[in-house]
């Protein structure tokens, strides 16, 4: 069932994409909404499957939205809306997609339809406007060098942000060991960009999800839709237990065939822009 926005300005197709149910527990008015909008199920290359998914966040997390943003697929979001619908919780998903661009990852929220992968990233911010979408830019400063036959599973925008109609960049992506590919969003964000910025998990394994989370005013995804083309959000992360951390070490060596993406885990220094 989806929810009635009282004086919603949300378009039409961003409601579309948000599912609700009835919440287990009351929630705190006084606490501002959390929100994880970047992390990936057994649709793509992550490790969980999508109940796994909102079980876990719905037992273990504090998050009122998240995104599924599914490496070039929808699927897993929409499988994750449809299930929520039969649970007994109040957690919303919106629907996204990690897309592959020519130029480096880029993520839509909101989204009605899938968005064809391979298209330049300005084609693709404006494939994703076209459908009441919003786009932010995952891990700009983060590159990874891509392998025959290996999945390939960050790759950044670089400098490029900065010619992009974006609605957000991602400046703490909290994939372990990101520090220094972060501090450089952040601080070419706050330098060039000036746009609102989001902090995100990017998880594929269960432990991840919500060690990056962006807080907003209200709840809902649409208080967060609001909140974000509003600029009223804020960005937050959580560290890893040592468990965690060899979970996802073992997820990256089988991911990767045994190799861990050294470079782009120290921050390797951004390409220059395509034209
Ligand atoms: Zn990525
Ligand atoms: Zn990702």
């Amino acid at each position: 069932m989806s929810k009635v926005y009282r004086h919603d300005t949300t378009p039409a197709s961003a409601r579309a994409t948000m599912a609700t149910a009835p919440r287990r527990q009351a929630r705190n008015p006084l606490r501002r909404g959390m929100a994880d909008l970047h992390m990936h199920t057994t649709h793509s290359d992550g490790q969980p499957t999508v109940r796994q998914l909102l079980d876990y966040v719905t037992t273990h997390t504090p998050l009122d939205v998240i995104a599924i943003t599914d490496h070039d697929t929808i699927s897993g979001a929409l499988e994750a809306q449809e299930m929520l619908r039969h649970l007994p919780c109040a957690l919303e998903v919106i629907v996204g997609e990690e897309v592959s661009t020519r130029d480096g990852h880029l993520v839509g929220l909101f989204l009605r339809e899938r968005v064809q992968p391979g298209l330049s990233a300005a084609e693709t911010v404006a494939a994703i406007h076209a459908q009441g979408g919003l786009a932010f830019a995952p891990h700009p400063f983060l590159r990874d060098t891509p392998r025959r036959g290996k999945p390939t599973t960050m790759v950044g925008l670089g400098t490029l942000i900065a010619q992009l109609d974006l609605d957000a960049i991602e400046t703490i992506n909290a994939t372990p060991f990101l520090t220094l590919a972060n501090r450089r969003a952040q601080r070419y964000n706050t330098s060039v960009c000036h746009q609102p910025t989001l902090a995100n998990s990017d998880g594929h394994i269960l432990g991840a999800v919500g060690k990056g989370y962006t807080t907003f005013p209200g709840h809902t995804a649409h208080d967060l839709y609001t909140a974000i083309t509003g600029g009223m959000i804020a960005a937050h992360s959580r560290p890893y237990n040592s468990s965690e951390l060899l979970n996802y070490l073992r997820f990256w060596l089988r991911l990767t065939g045994g190799r861990v993406p050294v470079r782009a885990l120290r921050g390797a220094q951004p390409r220059p822009s395509r034209p």
